[in-house]
C-alpha cells in the first residue's frame, strides 16, 4: 500500500514537472522532428511572434546546428532573428554579434538586397546606442541603413529608419533642420502609403525630441502632443502615458502650469483606467509633485512625492526613484522640515551612494545639515551658477536655431529669448536670495553663538554681582558692611571736595544693647539690630547711605546735607527707632539709639569727621542716651 501510494504520488509529481516543462519539451521535439530548411525558417519566424522572450531564444538556438546548410540569405535572416531574440533577452553584446554576422554575410557575398540588411544595421545601431549613448558610435549604421532603405520599396521600413536617423541630427541647432527634414520625409511616406497611426506617433515623438534637445520647448510640446493623439487613436497606453509624462515636464519648463496640471490629470486617469501598467500611479504622483513644487507649494509637493515613493517598488526606473527623492529633499528643505529632509537624505545615500553625482543643490542641503554652512553656500551658489549658465547657453542655441528655422516668426522667437532672459534674471535674483539666505544662516549661527556667550556672560555678571553684593553687605542687617560704607564715604568725600555742597556724617549706637542680649537672648539681639536698621533706612533719602561699622554701631552718610538738616534727619531716625519697640512674648521692649552728627569741614577727611561724630555720640551717651548731639 505504502509503496503503491508512494509511487503514485511520485508519478503525479513527475507529471506536474513534465507539464511545467512541456513548452520547452515541445520546442525541443519540434526542433528534432523538423530540422531547419529554407522553407521552415519562415515558419520559425511565424512561431516567434507570439512567444515569450526566453522561449524565442531557446527555439532559435536549437536551430543553430542546421544553419550552415541553408541558403545564405536565410542564414543572414537567421542571425538577424537571433539578434532580435538576444535583444529582448537583454543580451546586448551577443545581439550585436548576431547582427554583425548577418551584415557580414550580405557584404561578403554581395547578396541581393532585402530588408534584413538595413534592419540589421538599424538594430545593431540601437544596441550600440544603449551601450554607449554616443552618436559617433551608433549613427554610422543608421546612415547606411537609410541609404539601403531608400533602395527598397518598403514604406514602413523607410519610416522607421528615417525616424531613427533623425536622432542623429539632434546634437546642435545647425543639424536640427537636417533632422527635421528626415522627419518631414517620414510623414510624407506615411501619408502616401496610409500607414497606421502609431507610425505617426513615432515620427511626432522624434520631432518633439529633436526640438526638445534644442531647447525649442513650445515646438517640442506641440509635437509630443501630436504624438500622444496619434497613439491615443490606436490605444497604445504605454506610449500615451510616456507622452503625457513628457508634456508635464515641457509645460512646467514653459511655465504653463495650467496645461501641466491638465496633463497630470490625464496621467492619474490613465493610471486608474489601466491598472495593468503597474508603474503608472508612481509616475502620476511623481509628475504631480514636480508640478506642485514648481508652483511654489513645497508642503503639498512633499506630501505628493512621498505618495510616489511609497510606490517605488512598482517601477524598475531607478532614475526616476532618485529624481523623486531629489525633488522631495528640495520640497522638504523649502518647507523647512529638517527632520524629514535628513531622513530622505539618508535613504538617498543608500539608493545613490555616489553623493558627488547628486545635484549640487541637494549636496548643498546635505552639507547644510551636516553643519557646514560655508560648504553649503558654495554648493548652492554653484547650482545656481550652473542653472544660469544653462539658460545662457540655451539663449545662444535658440538664437542660432532661430536663424535656421524657417517656420518661426521673428517676434515669436524674440519673445522666447526674452522669456529666457527673464528667467536668467529670476535665477540671478534667487542666487542673490540664496546668498542672502546663507548669509542669514551664517548670521543666525553667529547670533546663536552670541546668545550662548551672552547667557554665559549674564551668568558671570550675575554671580559677580552676587559675590560683590555678598562682599559689600552685612549679612545680618543687609546694609553696607564696614569696608563698603567707608569706600562709599571716601567716594562721597571726593565728590564733596569738588561740589561745594555740604556733607554730613552720623554715627549711632544702640543704647544698653548688652542688656537686650542679656534679657532677651542673642537671637532677640539680632532681631533688634535688624529692626533698628529698618527704621533708620526708612528715614533716609535716595542719596543717603547707611552701613554697619561695628556690633551695634552704624554710620550714615548724608550728601548735600548741612548740619541743620543732618540734625533733623538724625532726630527723625532716633524718634522712629524709639517708636518701634521689639516685641517678645506679647511684651514690648523699648529700643533707643544715641546719635553723634558731624558736618564735614573744609579740607577734612572722612576719618577726622568720624572722630568728631564719635565724640558727639559719646556726649549723647553721657547726656543720658536716646539723643542727638552735633559735633563741634
Ligand atoms: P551703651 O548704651 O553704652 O552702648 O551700652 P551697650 O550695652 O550697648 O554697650 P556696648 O556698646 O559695650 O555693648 C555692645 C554689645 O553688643 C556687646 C555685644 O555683645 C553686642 N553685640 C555686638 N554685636 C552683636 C551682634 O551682632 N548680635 C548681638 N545679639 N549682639 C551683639
Ligand atoms: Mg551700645
Ligand atoms: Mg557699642
Amino acid at each position: 500500500m505504502f509503496l503503491l501510494g508512494g509511487s503514485l504520488l511520485a508519478s503525479i509529481y513527475r507529471l506536474g514537472v513534465f507539464l511545467r516543462l512541456l513548452p520547452g519539451v515541445a520546442v525541443l521535439l519540434w526542433g528534432m522532428l523538423f530540422p531547419v530548411h529554407a522553407q521552415s525558417l519562415t515558419d520559425v519566424e511565424a512561431q516567434l511572434t507570439d512567444m515569450p522572450p526566453a522561449e524565442q531564444l531557446t527555439l532559435l538556438q536549437q536551430q543553430q546546428a542546421g544553419i550552415p546548410g541553408l541558403p545564405l540569405t536565410d542564414q543572414a535572416r537567421f542571425w538577424f532573428l537571433l539578434g532580435n531574440a538576444l535583444d529582448v533577452n537583454q543580451q546586448t553584446e551577443q545581439a550585436i554579434d548576431a547582427y554583425s554576422r548577418a551584415i557580414a554575410l550580405y557584404e561578403a557575398h554581395q547578396l541581393p538586397l532585402t530588408e534584413t540588411l538595413p534592419l540589421s544595421y538599424v538594430e545593431r545601431s540601437y544596441m550600440r546606442y544603449l551601450q554607449t549613448n554616443d552618436p559617433q558610435v551608433y549613427c554610422p549604421d543608421r546612415v547606411k541603413a537609410l541609404a539601403l532603405a531608400r533602395e527598397l520599396d518598403e514604406p514602413k521600413l523607410l519610416v522607421k529608419i528615417l525616424t531613427q536617423n533623425a536622432f542623429c541630427y539632434s546634437a546642435d541647432a545647425d543639424q536640427l533642420n537636417q533632422g527635421l527634414a528626415l522627419l518631414v520625409e517620414a510623414i510624407n511616406v506615411a501619408e502616401r502609403y496610409q500607414l497606421p497611426k502609431n507610425q505617426y506617433g513615432m515620427i511626432h515623438n522624434a520631432s518633439g525630441n529633436l526640438y526638445r534637445r534644442n531647447q525649442i520647448l513650445d515646438k517640442a510640446y506641440e509635437f509630443i502632443l501630436k504624438a500622444y493623439q496619434a497613439w491615443a487613436e490606436v490605444d497604445d497606453y504605454q506610449d500615451m502615458f510616456n507622452m503625457q509624462h513628457t508634456l508635464v515636464e515641457l509645460a512646467i519648463a514653459l511655465r504653463q502650469f495650467d496645461k501641466a496640471a491638465e496633463h497630470v490629470q490625464v496621467l492619474y486617469s490613465l493610471a486608474q483606467e489601466q491598472p495593468q501598467f503597474k508603474d503608472f500611479l508612481f509616475f502620476a504622483y511623481f509628475n504631480d509633485g514636480m508640478l506642485v513644487l514648481a508652483q511654489g507649494k513645497p508642503d503639498k509637493a512633499a506630501d505628493i512625492l512621498m505618495q510616489a515613493l511609497l510606490l517605488r517598488d512598482t517601477t524598475q526606473e531607478t532614475f526616476f526613484i532618485k529624481r523623486a527623492q531629489v525633488l522631495l529633499v528640495q520640497a522638504l528643505f523649502k518647507a523647512n522640515k529638517p527632520a524629514e529632509v535628513k531622513k530622505v537624505l539618508t535613504q538617498l545615500a543608500i539608493d545613490w551612494p555616489d553623493t558627488a553625482q547628486w545635484p549640487k543643490e541637494v549636496q548643498g542641503i546635505a552639507a547644510y545639515y551636516q553643519g557646514k554652512p560655508p560648504e553649503a553656500m558654495q554648493l548652492m551658489m554653484t547650482a545656481l551658477d550652473e542653472a544660469v549658465q544653462q539658460r545662457r547657453e540655451f539663449v545662444t542655441q535658440y538664437q542660432r536655431a532661430s536663424t535656421l528655422l524657417f517656420d518661426e516668426s521673428i517676434t515669436a522667437l524674440d519673445n522666447k529669448i526674452l522669456q529666457q532672459q527673464l528667467e536668467i534674471q529670476q535665477l540671478e535674483l534667487s542666487r542673490e536670495q540664496t546668498q542672502r539666505r546663507v548669509a542669514q544662516i551664517t548670521v543666525l549661527f553667529s547670533v546663536v553663538a552670541l546668545l550662548g556667550l551672552s547667557v554665559f556672560a549674564w551668568y558671570l555678571i550675575k554671580t559677580r554681582r552676587l559675590f560683590r553684593h555678598r562682599a559689600q553687605t552685612d549679612y545680618l542687617t543687609q546694609v553696607a558692611n564696614r569696608r563698603s560704607i567707608f569706600e562709599q564715604g571716601h567716594a562721597l568725600v571726593r565728590q564733596w571736595m569738588q561740589s561745594q555742597k555740604p556733607l554730613s556724617v552720623l554715627i549711632f549706637d544702640v543704647d544698653h544693647f548688652k542688656q537686650v542680649n542679656d534679657n532677651l537672648g542673642h537671637e532677640q539681639g539680632d532681631k533688634a539690630l535688624k529692626l533698628v536698621t529698618q527704621r533708620a533706612k526708612g528715614c533716609l533719602r535716595q542719596q543717603d547711605r547707611i552701613g554697619r561699622i561695628g556690633g551695634e554701631e552704624f554710620m550714615v552718610l548724608l550728601p548735600d546735607t548741612d548740619s541743620k538738616q543732618a540734625a533733623q534727619i538724625a532726630q527723625r531716625i532716633r524718634q522712629d527707632v524709639e517708636k518701634a519697640p521689639l516685641r517678645k512674648d506679647d511684651a514690648d521692649y523699648r529700643l533707643t539709639i544715641s546719635i553723634g552728627s558731624a558736618t564735614l569741614m573744609p579740607g577734612e577727611t572722612l576719618e577726622v569727621a568720624m572722630v568728631r561724630a564719635d565724640k558727639a555720640l559719646y556726649q549723647a551717651k553721657e547726656g543720658g542716651r536716646n539723643q542727638v548731639v552735633m559735633a563741634v
